[in-house]
């Protein structure tokens, strides 16, 4: 393997430190090419035991012009690999859609008269073929020495007494279900249950207010919500339990919405049951009524078209979107964006950090791996405690081969030094991943050496919670890496880049990134809000579906995110990307991290070439405003740079309110 691919992966850290500088100014200036010479090939060395999925970028085009050429084939043959218990219409198109306004209504439909359970997928179909000792997911507690093991076989049943408790609370096809849990196995098992019965999940993170948890709520309406007492994070206790109780209330007085049932899991870890605020009639304590349930539970066979789960965005650009999912096209997404991005091979343990509360730990937890039959690591706490290493001692502990995290994440521990990485092997990695924000360069760079000690491909993966799984991103081992590109398109993604008035632009060039044509894991409708689904995707550009997202595509056709457009900074006419300057400052050592945002101001800006990006003003602070997930949210640094500080809009996805303060204090000095 290492003899057909060459794997070129040394370099003096000071060869590094001039790579990434010239690398960071090339994307900065947007005019130097990307040549051969700035990409990484981190070959097929990485791949212990077998063939990667794909092995080449010859053999991928090949597979992506099937996938676009003749999608009836092309996705007919991946979701003849999944159970149908009534298989799509052959006779039909595969797909219909409309993406013009101008024809009407906006809809896409795949998978016509298909009737599927995603969990059947997820965990029956691996009992049946006798896979049922292979664990699901390895559980790691928040404190250091909690864990457990759950088999396929473990899960099922698990899931089935759930969706029995359910159905004996008349929850049925169609109705809403409420989930707001810590990362425990309950958590994806819950919803699987619901996927079971075909009631329709709305995953809330454990960490948002009671405002926002009841403004969900009564968006959705749901028979009941399944929460927990409490869940450690790092040396904190979170009340999960005070806070559903006000939510509750709130959605009952404010807005009239009455949820029947909390069905609370008792998380003892955390605190004790005695010292539960209870409220007799509404509360109802897990652990009292699941385990009573029989571990058998039919399935609920759904068309392809119904509803399987509705979740909301990050809330990065303004208030969040509840995206709605159908049953057959998000499942055959995950599970083929799964496998073919990590190079998913049968002997993988897979670890991705995220929270089920947002698409990513839906896609890449819950759905995406179990719907291959992977095992996967399910964390309570934080990468960060009892230190800094905890990551790596659990890649070593459950011999993790694929790890998929945030570039905040990733900064964060890059920020706290090598020394915690070092201490642990991390021999059985062999893919990284990462999601969410932009990637800078350095932050990449830190990934690749020292995390995967220049061994393991980087997949930098660009998708959104409305794309349903990875759309723009490298298949690990496939084809040459660069740090900070996405590279190329997932299979029967068509993207392309827009000019102002619409136009396709050909070429190396920059744009608005745009989708030509339905992938089976687009969002179908907002919830309850078609109109604001079509105004917000499908209003500007008649035609296509509108990301909101900017690009730039280099001589390779690789990718570059450039940033939200929304963000983009227009000096002299100039458009300049916040990804880039972000990445060059941080790029400095003294720069954990930035964000870049635009204002208006009188004229006098330096312009020589280079020159006109020059920052005017720079504060050094010690927290940016994050959303709960972690990404950065600039409409709110943009306000507080042109004093609007009453127009702030939508804070309820804000990580942490005191940074805004600080931020006022610091510009007002
Ligand atoms: P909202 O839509 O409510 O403003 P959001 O867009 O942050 O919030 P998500 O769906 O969680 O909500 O995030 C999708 C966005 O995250 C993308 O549109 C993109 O801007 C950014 N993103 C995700 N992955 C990447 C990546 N690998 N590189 C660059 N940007 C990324
Ligand atoms: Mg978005």
């Amino acid at each position: 393997l290492r003899h057909l691919v060459p794997y070129t992966t040394s370099r003096s850290t000071e060869a590094v430190q001039d790579d990434v500088s010239s690398r960071v100014c090339s994307s900065a200036g947007g005019d130097k090419p990307h040549g051969k010479n700035e990409a990484v090939d981190v070959g097929t060395a990485f791949h212990r035991n077998h063939w990667p999925h794909i092995l080449s970028r010859k053999q991928y085009e090949a597979m992506y012009r099937w996938s676009v050429e003749d999608p009836q084939s092309f996705w007919g043959s991946i979701a003849a690999q999944l159970h149908w218990e009534r298989p799509w219409d052959k006779g039909q198109p595969i797909c219909s859609y409309n993406f013009n306004l101008d024809k009407g209504p906006i809809y896409v439909k795949w998978f016509p008269g298909g009737r599927t359970n995603v969990c059947f997928n997820a965990l029956d179909r691996h009992v049946l073929s006798g896979n049922g000792n292979k664990a699901a997911i390895l559980f790691e507690g928040n404190d250091v020495g909690i864990d457990r093991r759950l088999t396929y076989q473990n899960m099922l049943e698990l899931v089935c007494q759930i969706a029995n408790y359910l159905r004996s609370l008349g929850v049925k096809k169609g109705d809403t279900v409420c989930i707001y849990m810590p990362m425990v196995p309950e958590l994806p098992a819950t919803m699987l249950a619901c996927a079971r019965i075909g009631a329709i999940h709305s995953v809330v993170f454990g960490g948002f207010s009671a405002e926002s948890l009841a403004g969900r709520m009564s968006d959705c309406r749901p028979k009941l919500l399944v929460t927990c007492n409490a869940v450690r994070r790092g040396a904190k206790v979170l009340n999960l339990k005070e806070i559903a109780d006000k939510a509750l209330e709130l959605c009952e007085k404010k807005e009239g919405v009455r949820v029947g049932q909390s069905l609370v899991f008792e998380n003892a870890n955390a605190t004790k049951r005695s010292d539960t605020a209870w409220k007799n009639g509404r509360d109802v304590w897990w652990q009292d009524v699941i385990p009573r349930q029989s571990k058998n539970a039919p399935v609920e066979w759904m068309d392809s078209e119904d509803p399987l789960f509705m979740l909301y965005t990050s809330g990065s650009t303004g208030k969040p979107k509840g995206v709605m999912h159908t049953v057959g096209g998000y499942m055959v997404y995950a599970a083929t964006t799964f496998k073919f991005t990590f190079d998913y091979h049968d002997d993988d343990v897979f670890w991705c950090t995220a929270d089920c509360g947002w698409i990513t730990g839906h896609t890449y937890l819950a759905y995406g791996p179990l719907l291959n039959g992977a095992t996967c690591v399910v964390f309570e706490g934080v990468p960060t405690y009892p230190d800094a290493g905890r990551c790596w001692q659990i890649v070593d502990k459950y011999k993790v081969s694929i790890f998929y995290t945030a570039p905040t994440a990733i900064r964060s521990m890059e920020k706290e030094g090598d020394r915690f990485v070092k201490k642990y092997s991390r021999k059985s990695l062999r893919v990284l991943g990462t999601v969410g924000e932009p990637i800078n360069p350095k932050a990449w760079w830190w990934y690749f050496d020292v995390v995967g000690d220049g061994r393991c491909p980087i997949v930098d993966t660009w998708w959104q919670t409305e794309t349903g799984g990875n759309m723009i991103s490298p298949m690990a081992g496939a084809w040459d890496l660069k740090p900070g590109s996405a590279t190329l398109p997932f299979f029967g993604v068509q993207p392309v880049l827009l000019d102002e008035k619409g136009r396709e632009k050909e070429g190396a060039t920059d744009g608005n990134l745009c989708i030509k044509a339905p992938w089976p894991g687009i969002a179908r409708t907002l919830f309850g809000d078609h109109e604001r689904f079509q105004q917000t995707y499908f209003s500007t550009y008649k035609g296509y579906y509108v990301t909101g997202d900017g690009a730039r595509r280099d001589e390779d056709g690789y990718i570059w995110l450039t940033g939200r457009t929304d963000d983009v900074i227009n000096v002299s006419g100039h458009r300049i990307s916040t990804s880039e300057v972000e990445a060059a400052l941080n790029a400095h050592p003294a720069c954990a991290e930035s964000a870049v945002v635009g204002f208006d101001h009188e004229k006098g800006v330096r312009s020589e070439i280079g020159g006109f990006a020059a920052p005017d003003v720079i504060h050094w602070a010690t927290g940016l405003p994050k959303t709960r997930s972690g990404k950065i949210m600039r409409r709110i640094l943009r306000k507080i740079a042109a004093n609007k500080l009453d127009e702030l809009g939508d804070v309820s996805s804000l990580a942490d309110p005191s940074v805004i303060d600080a931020l006022i204090k610091l510009k007002g000095k």
